[in-house]
């Protein structure tokens, strides 16, 4: 049932916009925000979220709007290759619980993949080091063109 139901305004990712809960920001403007994901599976694990609008998913973004997030998922996924410069980097949605959906607000996963290195549990374990999670955002958002 997760795939379909209502917007909660009361999700993380609705606080963090409203600024009602705290989010180690790598870039914003008016159409999206990104900051760095709290668990990482990598490092430099980072969030690109929609503002304005009630999407629970990829799937519920009014197409109007796909335009101007994906450009924006495209600008944070560059400067993720060129600020950090990783092997690779994945980009992904999940949509709806069975898929490991987690947060009800729209989201992009942007991970850098290094070689060998390994991955850590999604949306689990130990939070980061906020000062580590500053000076990779730091980096990133140097390489925003
Ligand atoms: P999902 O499971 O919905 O695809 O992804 C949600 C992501 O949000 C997970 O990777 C999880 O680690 C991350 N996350 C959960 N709570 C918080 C939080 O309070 N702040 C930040 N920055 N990330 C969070």
């Amino acid at each position: 049932m997760s795939l379909y139901g209502t917007y909660d305004d009361a999700n993380i990712f609705a606080k963090i916009l409203r600024g009602e809960a705290p989010a180690v920001k790598v870039y914003e403007d008016d159409e999206a925000l990104s900051f760095m994901d709290i668990f990482p599976q990598v490092r430099g694990h980072t969030l690109v979220i929609p503002k304005a609008v009630q999407a629970r998913n990829f799937i519920e973004l009014p197409p109007e709007r796909m335009g101007a997030y994906m450009q924006r998922v495209q600008k944070v996924t560059r400067a993720v290759a060129e600020g950090l410069k990783p092997d690779g980097v994945r980009v992904m949605t999940f949509n709806g619980a069975a898929s490991g959906q987690t947060i009800y607000h729209l989201h992009f996963h942007i991970y850098p993949i290094w070689q060998g290195a390994a991955e850590r549990p999604h949306a689990a374990g130990k939070q980061a080091d906020l000062a580590e999670l500053r000076a990779l955002a730091d980096q990133i958002a140097a390489a925003i063109r």
